[in-house]
């Protein structure tokens, strides 16, 4: 595979990456001609200079990019193996990547005229950050979250209505983020004419994995460009967590035609068994989910599985259609950090660099740390995609405050 043309030939005008993608057949009829339409606008808009240097203001005066690349010359010091870097998502406003694709989203619907924005949220940090777009660009916003999870991210759902943001609860099945993408569907459908629907990772129907993929991009493009600045080199391997996939997608992308190893840590949650972790890459099978096809974790009747993990950003039973397919192409190799790993990362980031961070991101910390201890040169480079401040306070409740913990290193 040459990858030096990859990402202007992927996806393909059908929307696939190899086998996997969002195409049209998995969306009811009605919805075709709404993403057929926000596909064109995108593919027009992404060669506008206009819309370019507006996002490119944006992310400088608004989100504080570009968010530095950071030597843990500490922590690494104490694994005694290779140096480890960060990328520091965690400093971009909101505290997390999701603002990169959210304010992107949000000037497309600016662009097309659009008076609202919506979407579905669970632990609430997609539906902050696409609150926090709307009211920069003026937009109306409504996020559909499940009673269950409404109950459970009380901090995160004041956030959203202090932001003017419409909180809808979803009171039907289960309570939670699948009713809740549901129910955004079916409120979609009604009201797409002044309304777009901003979906939260690299996943869902063409354009969308695309869309955020090119959003995300700056990521990878900035790390790239700043380590090199910092170290003169490359490094070995570059490691970011993978839920539904946007933060590591971005990162990915801009190393695909190097001599880098790429990872993508996947959560492990408690065990290898169906249920216990969400880890669809390593357990999942070819299947479809949310109008595209990727790796799912499902039963042998294709029934979905419970998806589990300390982590509830990483806790979803897909992964974006071109994560499945750099798997398969073996560009990627995805590896798995259970919750444990992944409390022991946050931990030690915390005491030893000063740095608090996300649980999610904690699983591509974990993994950079065994990296390091199994290579005694080099250096790997992880996606720290958001801080931790959303989890302290779970953290402290169930693991103490890290001084119980074994400190091997
Ligand atoms: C949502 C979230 C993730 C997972 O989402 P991806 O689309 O896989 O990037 C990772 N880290 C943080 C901090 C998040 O909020």
């Amino acid at each position: 595979m040459d990858f030096s043309t990859y990402l202007q030939k992927h996806p393909d005008n059908n929307g696939y990456f190899g086998p996997y993608g969002g195409g049209k057949e998995y969306l009811p009829a009605e919805l075709q001609p709404i993403f057929e339409e926000i596909d064109e606008a995108y593919r027009t808009i992404c060669h506008s200079a206009k819309f370019i240097s507006e996002l490119r203001r944006i992310r400088r005066e608004f989100q504080g990019r570009p968010t530095p690349v950071y030597h843990c010359e500490r922590l690494s010091q104490k694994i005694g193996g290779c140096q480890i870097y960060l990328k520091r998502e965690d400093l971009n406003h909101t505290g997390a990547h999701k603002l990169n694709h959210c304010m992107g989203e949000g000037l497309l619907a600016k662009y097309l005229g659009k008076k609202k924005i919506i979407a579905e949220t669970g632990a609430g940090q997609h539906g902050v950050a696409l609150a926090t777009a709307a009211a920069y660009f003026g937009l109306e916003c409504d996020i559909y979250m499940g009673e269950i999870d409404i109950a459970k991210q009380a901090p995160n759902v004041t956030r959203m209505k202090m932001l003017g943001a419409r909180v809808v609860s979803v009171s039907h099945g289960q309570k939670m983020l699948k009713e809740a993408v549901d129910a955004a569907f079916e409120a979609y459908l009604k009201s797409y004419k002044d309304t777009i629907y901003c979906i939260g990772s690299a996943l869902g129907p063409h354009p969308f994995p695309m869309m955020v993929r090119d959003f995300q991009y700056v990521i990878g493009e900035e790390a790239r460009a700043q380590y090199k600045e910092m170290t003169g080199f490359l490094p070995e391997a570059v490691v970011a967590c993978v839920g539904g996939g946007s933060n590591s997608i971005g990162m990915f992308s801009a190393f695909l035609n190097d001599p880098v190893d790429l990872y993508g840590a996947e959560p492990l949650g408690r065990g290898t068994k169906l249920g216990e972790n969400a880890a669809s890459m390593t357990y999942g099978t070819d299947g479809v989910l949310h109008g595209f096809k990727s790796k799912i974790l499902q039963d042998e009747n294709g029934q979905l599985a419970e998806a589990y993990s300390i982590a509830s950003g990483l806790d979803y039973q897909g992964v974006g259609p071109e994560h499945a397919y750099l798997h398969d192409l073996g560009r990627v190799k995805y590896e798995t950090v259970s919750d444990l790993e992944a409390v022991d990362a946050f931990f030690k980031l915390s005491r030893y660099e000063g740095i608090i961070p996300a649980l999610e991101s904690s699983h591509a910390l974990a993994y950079a740390m065994r990296y390091a201890r199994e290579h005694r040169t080099g250096s790997i480079l992880a996606c720290l995609s958001g801080r931790g401040d959303k989890d302290v306070d779970y953290v402290a409740e169930h693991y103490g405050y890290g001084d119980e913990f074994a400190f091997k290193d």
